[in-house]
């Protein structure tokens, strides 16, 4: 029989994927004897089960949730269905963390008789009314689905004829007639009355949270954050421990370290007289958790070490949730905190000058898609300096973002889907404002601290986000904010600074984050582990200083027709299109040759002794030509041709298929002229560098889109006989090497090979050529295909392993047995994609070059693929 109920006397931390993380992490917490209350988590098993079984709970289940509740009852000596009571909390649990997604039921198992008994006990009447009024809204609204707003009415209309402001004032009678309307409102809009069997109420609870795992706004999580439909979530029952039972009772979440700077410091809120979602819903202010040192300094001291505890146990920064009830301390849940992506990198760094972790495990730990939200955007600190403050708030998130307001999730949607930059405004978030915050740059919000919805969520997400915007009025309805002195309506630009917590009125410019030592640190070991190098894309001297700001160890793609798109010199290249006979076409080109020989001079002198991989010419010549009547009419005047001339060569020249055209080594061979110039530029450019800098630079050159061992045997000869008649004082000794970017290069590597001092794999034509898909057209279809689950992913973005990786297997090992020695790389997009970085570097690649942003990614992809090699 399988087991679906565990107690928390009998799972462990590395019991994620049956417990989820929090059942997992409660039942650890047990094991090492901090004070969690007790309960029993309802595995991740039972609710794929229960979606197998057509969403009901089968016997087998039932009867094991009898028999947790049963010994839960003996262990803690309270009954569901005696005296003392016994109240639970039934909250989610996935096996990976989806703050805020899916359900949580609270004081479950009271009912009529029993609140009164509650009362009796703690000696308050009026706290056990309150318990059952919360009780009943949230079970009327997350299991029987009836809408908030009816009970709100009842709450809001109670409060204002009694003429009170705020819940904690209602009387116990107040709150007796609110039941008694509440219980009617249930039996009104479901027809049945309020459950009062505190089993029957369990099970429906235990219902309720498996059904939200597929409520809208998981599934969104989800997608977004790449987590499988099928892992389901635990669920995990808790006897209640109350914050809300007077002046020593309270609630609170504290982080070990700032999750925003990563510095080692307590951080955190709490809220003394409150019960479970009031820190996190942002509705009461909470007050810094340094402050409940003068409220009660022993459990501030239990809490302390308890989160020191935690740290070194769980070696990662805790995220802690704890309540106080009448002055006694409870930890009811700890988790790796969500952290903004500069904390994560001082963490790693701290941790490991900690001795708490190993570099190795550090690098392990670290989130890819965190460190490519490291190379975002800062304001521009002079731009900053006269920008006009409107208010300000807490930092929740950091970051800049400038864009225009929009007040709910939908506006923002659609703007967004516009192409405008949002700022989604807000008096606070809620989970259903999942989507609007994808959409937005920003989020500012008038409510909520530092872990409301708002802040955790745009931080996990590394989105800006301020929070708790004092003076500030938001009118959702009419779409207005008030900011200080300023009315801001939809559309409005403003700009957010996450991490000094300001808002500014316009639009601000922003400039690229200085990344730190710490970053340097980590990045180095890094490559201390990786076994593969990580080289960038780069055209350009600008782009090669990125590339090695960024630490590319090399350029693995000069994609020289960049160069020629440049100011004036596309009216060179055009020249040379038109010539009519060869000493013509050599004439253009010598118009081309200094600046190609600058370019070259320039990206040599950035990568000094590194090595730059430069590809000649690859787009068929059209490319270079104008299309409309008028832009063809100014080069003829500006070459002195006739319209006509340029009509006829344009026609001439025009391909059905340019991607399988007159393109690449064909281009080379049929105009042997552009590649010689090209050759001679690179020669002359890494000389002149030779004599100006005194390093000797490493060009290598590279031959695009071979398909047959003849095209690069016939333009290797051209260019080593164009090499052979520059003097390079042997001090250039260039390798000639080729991409491989057609399928039938890969399945006639072992001849190519004898040609080539090195393969560079072109994985987006590979992809393209191998699919039969267009690089240019696939997006129209290749969504589709996602969602018909034809594809798992997009071809384009991460290597298609069965298809265009068997092609490349096949042609490293035949690459390989002619020359043993052939270095071997990867220049296509996927080179700075995480999935395919583990894939090349599970086969004999030497190198990985993506675009300079990516690089620092790929570094790490590159790291962590090495260490999970063969695991
Ligand atoms: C490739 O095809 O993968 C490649 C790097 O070349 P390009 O994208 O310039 O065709
Ligand atoms: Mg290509």
């Amino acid at each position: 029989m399988e087991k679906y109920v565990y107690s928390f006397l009998e799972g462990g931390k590395e019991m994620k994927s049956v417990l989820g993380g929090k059942g997992a992490n409660l039942a650890e917490m047990t094991k090492i004897g901090l004070p969690v209350p007790s309960g029993f988590t309802i595995s991740t098993g039972a609710c794929s089960r229960y979606f197998l079984d057509d969403q009901t709970i089968s016997k087998e289940i039932l009867d094991q949730i009898n028999d947790g509740v049963t010994k839960l009852e003996t262990l803690v000596g309270k009954q569901f269905d005696g005296t003392p009571p016994l109240l639970v909390s039934v909250r989610s649990g996935a096996p990976v963390s989806m703050p805020g997604m899916m359900d949580t039921i609270l004081n479950l198992g009271l009912n009529d008789e029993n609140v009164e008994v509650l009362g009796d006990i703690v000696s308050s009447r009026r706290f056990a009314l309150d318990c059952y009024r919360r009780f009943i809204q949230m079970y009327a609204n997350v299991v029987l689905e009836l809408p908030m707003y009816h009970f709100e009415q009842i709450l809001e209309r109670s409060k204002s004829q009694a003429n009170i402001e705020n819940d904690k004032d209602l009387t116990e009678e107040q709150l007796a007639a609110i039941i008694n309307q509440f219980k009617e409102q249930v039996l009104s809009l479901s027809g049945n009355p309020f459950e009062q069997s505190p089993k029957k109420q369990l099970y429906s609870a235990v219902e309720a949270v498996f059904r939200s795992w597929n409520n809208e706004r998981a599934k969104i999580y989800r997608k977004i954050n790449h987590i499988p439909d099928e892992i389901g979530t635990a669920v995990n029952v808790q006897m209640m421990v109350f914050g809300n039972m007077g002046d020593t009772s309270g609630t609170g979440v504290v982080f070990t370290r700032n999750p925003s700077t990563g510095v080692n410091e307590f951080y955190g809120e709490f809220l003394m007289n409150a019960q479970g979602e009031d820190v996190v819903a942002g509705i009461r202010t909470p007050l810094p958790i340094d402050q409940l040192k003068n409220i009660d300094s022993g459990v501030y001291e239990e809490l302390l070490s308890t989160s020191r505890t935690l740290e070194n146990h769980y070696k990662d920064m805790q995220d802690i949730e704890f309540t106080i009830e009448n002055g006694k301390f409870y930890l009811l849940q700890t988790r790796n905190g969500k952290r903004s992506a500069s904390a994560a990198v001082k963490l790693a760094i701290d941790f490991v000058a900690g001795k708490i972790i190993s570099k190795e495990e550090a690098i392990a730990g670290m989130d890819l898609d965190q460190v490519d939200r490291l190379l975002h955007p800062e304001f521009d600190p002079d731009k900053i300096s006269q920008a006009e403050e409107m208010g300000s708030g807490l930092p929740a998130s950091p970051g800049a973002a400038s864009g225009q307001v929009y007040f709910n999730s939908k506006a923002a949607e659609a703007a967004s889907t516009n192409g405008q930059e949002v700022i989604l405004v807000r008096i606070e978030t809620s989970p259903e404002d999942i989507q609007g915050m994808i959409s937005s740059n920003g989020v500012l919000t008038a409510r909520g601290g530092m872990t409301s919805h708002a802040a955790v969520v745009a931080r996990g997400m590394g989105k800006c986000c301020v929070t708790s915007c004092s003076d500030m009025d938001v009118d959702e309805e009419v779409g207005t904010v008030r900011i200080g002195q300023h009315q801001i309506k939809e559309g409005d630009f403003i700009s957010l600074d996450g991490s000094s917590g300001k808002v500014y009125l316009g639009e601000i410019e922003t400039k690229s984050v200085n990344l730190n030592e710490d970053f340097s640190e980590l990045m180095r070991w890094a490559d201390e582990i990786s076994r593969m190098k990580v080289l960038a894309n780069a055209d350009n001297p600008g782009d090669a200083e990125r590339a090695r700001s960024f630490g590319a160890q090399g350029i693995g793609l000069c994609r020289t027709e960049h160069m020629f798109f440049e100011g004036k010199r596309v009216l060179d290249i055009r020249e040379m299109i038109m010539a009519k006979t060869d000493e013509k076409r050599k004439i253009a080109l010598e118009k081309l040759f200094p600046h190609q020989k600058e370019d070259f001079k320039g990206i040599f002198k950035v990568m000094e002794m590194l090595p730059v991989t430069i590809r000649l010419l690859d787009p068929p010549l059209h490319e270079f030509l104008p299309k409309g009547k008028e832009e063809m009419q100014d080069m003829a005047t500006q070459l002195g041709v006739t319209y006509e001339e340029v009509v006829n060569v344009t026609a001439e020249l025009e391909e059905v298929n340019p991607m399988m055209g007159l393109r690449g080594c064909r281009l080379g061979l049929i105009y042997p002229e552009i590649y010689e110039m090209q050759t001679r530029a690179i020669v002359i450019a890494a000389l002149e560098v030779k004599n100006e800098e005194g390093f000797t630079p490493v060009p290598e050159i590279m031959i695009p889109l071979v398909g047959n061992e003849a095209e690069l045997s016939g333009l290797r000869k051209r260019v080593e006989a164009l090499i052979s008649t520059i003097d390079t004082e042997g001090l250039l000794n260039i390798k000639i090497g080729t991409m491989i970017e057609v399928p039938r290069a890969c399945m006639v590597a072992d001849r190519i090979a004898a040609h080539a001092d090195y393969f560079s794999f072109g994985t987006n034509d590979l992809t393209q050529m191998t699919l039969g898909y267009s690089r240019d057209d696939a997006g129209k279809f290749i969504r589709k295909y996602k969602e018909l689950k034809v594809l798992e992913a997009d071809p384009f973005q991460q290597i298609d392993t069965e298809g265009v990786g068997e092609l490349i297997k096949i042609a490293i090992e035949k690459g390989k047995s002619t020359a043993s020695n052939l270095k071997i790389g990867v220049c296509g997009e996927h080179g700075g994609e995480s999935i395919s970085v583990a894939f090349f570097n599970s086969l004999p690649i030497d190198y990985v070059s993506c675009s300079p942003y990516r690089v620092p990614k790929a570094r790490l992809a590159a790291a962590q693929a090495e260490l999970n090699r063969g695991s």
